[in-house]
Order: structure tokens, then C-alpha cells, then sequence
């Protein structure tokens, strides 16, 4: 059922895909532009600046004056807080606006832009303000006749390319500690959802931030971001994405001017379910909602479900009671929990993973299939393969959708194995009431975030970040102004 609200504020809302550089909303320099399709139905939401070096190069000038002049980094820390606790407060006032762009761009069900893109956002760049004023310097103890101070300085120009999945968070975690410490930046939004970081930068303007500091270039990967990770004038890039791209970043920004360069990439993450769990409807609610939710589009979905073997059928039986939960439905309608794959492309990626899956003998339980064609978007039904192997394609490979593959083992150090054996380590679950076999695993498992007995821990007070091929950098918490900051040493002689 059409929910008309959200349709009727589609139908009338401003759709301005222009570059934001200086200050000022531009189109690229070449004139040039792409089409922003709408997973939703297919439709063409708009024109968006295809920006390419000439762009990038504008932007990157306009940041290095913002940040040689000091008109932001040489701003008390009080007085950057204001400025970003303002802009977060704006961020919500527009919680309508910017949620309506992250779903007709994206395709996430409306009622989660709300209330966690838009929501995840403002509170990002409200903690980063609130922290900024509450970190201080270092004297080292040194020797009566010196003095010696270490401080903490923005690294100057930040680079930030972010991916589709959660075009408002992914930008937010990247821009918000980088402008907090003082940093001006260029952000990359993907090509596949720029629009909510336009508006994101627009409001920012609003909200006292001084023209320059924050600029957004959209484009493709292969010009304006590649435009950006080889730029001889930007200090620092963080970015978020594939692991392929990832390695791509870390040589561009070898081979021109060995800026820092921070990356955040894939994952498979493993969930191990052992049989003395505490709470085996939490298990698999847990299991089932963190694969679904934003169509199996986020980069630490438990992929990869180890389910120990004697409670495995009751646990499936559990899991299939749910699927109905999870159909995709109208991304518009506010009931809705499960919407729209990204793009054509997505789309078809997801389906060949789900036929080699089939084709390598793993046994296909729910799913599988393309729903609602005739809306002209891009959804499948929530898909769960039981009897998967490790040696299988859909066991090795990140799939970015709402795909579920489970595996049995007999004894924990076996699905600790297996999960540890990937090159991917972003996140990792365990449940179970045994106290140091819950520990035991959480020190084995090779992955940035390990979550006992629950799957959905969140803060922003926490790190966020993988380790082997799923990155090398960390977002959220204070740990983050560790990328986005340069430690100097003042010698004084007394
Ligand atoms: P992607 O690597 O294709 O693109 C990410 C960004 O990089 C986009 O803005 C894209 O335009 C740009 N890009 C692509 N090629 C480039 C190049 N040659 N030079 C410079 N920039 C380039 O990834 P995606 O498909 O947009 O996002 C999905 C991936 O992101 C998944 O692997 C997912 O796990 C990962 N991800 C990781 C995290 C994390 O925190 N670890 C969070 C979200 C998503």
C-alpha cells in the first residue's frame, strides 16, 4: 500500500546535483554530467556535476586557502564546537529532506533514514563537536633546562571518499573529526548516492561553517576520486570502500606525494552460534535482522552464520519464522523494513552470487529470486542457504546483499578456524554462557569488533574498524582524530 506522504514530499522536493566548491553550488568545470537513477522505480531523479581533475583541483585550492588563512583551524576549539553542535542541530531540523534523499537514492526504507542515517549522522558531528574542546596537549618530561610540548595540529587538507551504503554516517565519520580538529576537506560521496552530501555540505554552510572548508566533488571513482587520492596538495585521504578500491587508494597515495592514507573496506563477517547460548530466539533474531537489515548493504553484516550442529534445525526452524518480516516492500512506505539494491548492477551481482551458491550445491532455504519487477527498481527476497562449505564462492566472497549462508560446526575452536579463515576482519560474533569460552573466542577472532551474546553494539564512544584486508584505519571515538591530526614537538631550552 502507497504511502502518499512520503510520495507526495518525493513528487515536490528540490533535486540539485550540483558540485559544492568554495562556498558556491557549481556544475563541473566540463560541463558534464550523469544521471541519478532511483533504485526505487528506475526513475531519473536528476542531473549531478560529473567532476573530473579540473574540479578537483578547484576544490582542493579553495580548501588549502580556507586552511592557510585560518579562518576555521585558527578558530578556538569552543568556538569549531559551536559551529558543529549548530550544524548537527541543523542536520535534524532537516531529518525529512535529507531522509527522503538517502531513500530515493539508495533505495533503505524511509523509516530507517530517519531514524538511523539522519539520527547516526547529527550525533556524529555533535559528539566530535562537544569533544573538541575537551582534549589537551602534551608536556613530555624532559630535563630541568628544557621544555619540550607535544601538540596535536589538523593535518591540513582531507580527503574523504565514501561509499553508497550509508552515504550520510559515511561521510559524517569521515568529515566530522577531520573538521572538529581543524581540517579542511573534500569529500567524494559515491556516484550512486551523492545527493544527501550535497545537502549535507549546503547545511554546514548554514550553520557558520566558513566557505572552502567543506567542499563536495561527486563524480566516478575513476576521475574525481582518483583525481583526489593522487593529488600532490591533499594531506590526508580517508576512505571508505571495496577492499579492490582500497589497494588502489594506498598506491595512488604512494606514488604522488605519500599522503596518509586511511582505509576502511570489506568484510565477511562470521557469527558463531554455540549450542549453550543464552537466548537462542535473541541468536536468531539478532543473526537474521543484522543480514537483512539495509538489504545486507553494510560492510559488517554477519554474513557468515556458524550455527553448532545440534542446535542447528531448531535454529533454522526459528530463523524461516522470521523471513516474512524481511520481503522488500515500498522504501517509501514507513512500514517497510527491507528496500530497494543500490543499482542494475548490484542487482546483478547479488543474483550471480545466489546461482553459484545453488550451482556449488549449497542448499538455497528462503530467497533467491527478484521481487517486485513491475515497480521497475531493483529487490530480492531475503535469501538463506543452509549447508555451505568453506571452499564455496558465497562462503569467500564479500556479496553486499541480503544473502545468508550458514555452517555447521561441532566444537567452537572449528568455527573459530573457519571464521578467522578469510581475508577479510571487520566484525565477528559469539554467543554463548560460558564466560571463557566467550572470551577465549573474542581473543581469537581476527576482526576489529567481536560482539558476545548480541550483534547490534553501537556508540559513538567506540571504534569502528577492521583489520587484514578490511582496513587499516578506525573510525568514530577519539581514536579517529589520531587520522585526521599530526603530533609536533616543540623544543624550548629554559
Ligand atoms: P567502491 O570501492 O566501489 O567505491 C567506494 C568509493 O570509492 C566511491 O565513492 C567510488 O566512486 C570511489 N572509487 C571507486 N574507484 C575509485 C578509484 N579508482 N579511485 C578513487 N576512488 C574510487 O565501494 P562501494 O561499492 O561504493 O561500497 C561498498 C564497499 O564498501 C563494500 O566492500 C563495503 O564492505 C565497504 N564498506 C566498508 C565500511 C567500513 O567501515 N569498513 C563501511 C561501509 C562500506
Amino acid at each position: 500500500m502507497m504511502n502518499s506522504l512520503w510520495h507526495t514530499r518525493a513528487a515536490s522536493l528540490n533535486i540539485d546535483g550540483r558540485a559544492l566548491i568554495g562556498g558556491r553550488r557549481v556544475w563541473a568545470a566540463s560541463n558534464q554530467q550523469f544521471d541519478d537513477v532511483s533504485p526505487i522505480d528506475g526513475r531519473v531523479l536528476g542531473p549531478v556535476a560529473r567532476c573530473d581533475v579540473a574540479d578537483v583541483d578547484a576544490a582542493v585550492a579553495a580548501a588549502r586557502a580556507a586552511f592557510e588563512d585560518r579562518r576555521w583551524a585558527g578558530q578556538a576549539p569552543a568556538a569549531r564546537k559551536r559551529v558543529l553542535i549548530r550544524f548537527a542541530d541543523l542536520v535534524l531540523a532537516n531529518t525529512a529532506e535529507l531522509a527522503l534523499l538517502e531513500t530515493l537514492d539508495m533505495g533503505k526504507p524511509i523509516q530507517y533514514s530517519q531514524s538511523v542515517d539522519v539520527a547516526a549522522a547529527a550525533n556524529c558531528i555533535r559528539w566530535y563537536g562537544e569533544a573538541i574542546d575537551k582534549i589537551y596537549d602534551e608536556i613530555a618530561p624532559t630535563a630541568d633546562n628544557s621544555l619540550a610540548l607535544i601538540t596535536r595540529e589538523p593535518v591540513g587538507v582531507v580527503a574523504a571518499i565514501v561509499p553508497w551504503n550509508y552515504p550520510l554516517i559515511m561521510a559524517a565519520w569521515k568529515i566530522a573529526p577531520a573538521l572538529a580538529a581543524g581540517n579542511s576537506v573534500v569529500l567524494k560521496p559515491s556516484e550512486k548516492s551523492p545527493l544527501s552530501a550535497l545537502r549535507l555540505a549546503e547545511i554546514a554552510l548554514e550553520a557558520g561553517l566558513p566557505p572552502g572548508v567543506f567542499n563536495v566533488v561527486p563524480g566516478f571513482g575513476h576521475e574525481a576520486g582518483a583525481a583526489l587520492a593522487l593529488h600532490m596538495d591533499v594531506d590526508c585521504i580517508g576512505f571508505t570502500g571495496s577492499t579492490r578500491t582500497g589497494k588502489q587508494i594506498l598506491q595512488m597515495a604512494g606514488q604522488s606525494n605519500l599522503k596518509r592514507a586511511w582505509t576502511e573496506l570489506g568484510g565477511k563477517s562470521a557469527n558463531i552460534v554455540c549450542a549453550d547460548c543464552p537466548d537462542l530466539d535473541a541468536a536468531v533474531s539478532a543473526a537474521v535482522g543484522s543480514i537483512y537489515f539495509n538489504q545486507g548493504e553494510s560492510c559488517n553484516a554477519p554474513s557468515r552464520l556458524f550455527v553448532e550442529a545440534s542446535i542447528k534445525d531448531a535454529f533454522l526452524e526459528k530463523a524461516l519464522a522470521l523471513m516474512p518480516r524481511y520481503q522488500p516492500g515500498d522504501p517509501l512506505d514507513e512500514a517497510t523494513v527491507m528496500g530497494a539494491i543500490v543499482d542494475a548492477t548490484q542487482m546483478k551481482n547479488v543474483m550471480r552470487f545466489i546461482a553459484s551458491g545453488q550451482a556449488d550445491g549449497a542448499r538455497l532455504l528462503a530467497g533467491g529470486v527478484a521481487t517486485r519487477e513491475d515497480t521497475g527498481g531493483f529487490y530480492i527476497a531475503p535469501t538463506l542457504f543452509d549447508q555451505v562449505d568453506g571452499a564455496m564462492e558465497i562462503a569467500r566472497e564479500e556479496i553486499f546483499g541480503p544473502v545468508l549462508s550458514v555452517f555447521s560446526f561441532s566444537h567452537i575452536d572449528e568455527a573459530v578456524r573457519e571464521a578467522n579463515a578469510s581475508p577479510f576482519g571487520l566484525q565477528a560474533g559469539v554467543w554463548t554462557s560460558n564466560i571463557s569460552k566467550a572470551i577465549q573466542a573474542a581473543r581469537a577472532l581476527r576482526a576489529g569488533t567481536v560482539h558476545v551474546n548480541q550483534y547490534d553494539g553501537d556508540d559513538m564512544t567506540v571504534p569502528f574498524g577492521g583489520v587484514k584486508q578490511s582496513g587499516n584505519g578506525r573510525d568514530k571515538s577519539l581514536h579517529a582524530f589520531d587520522k585526521y591530526t599530526e603530533l609536533k614537538t616543540t623544543w624550548i631550552a629554559l
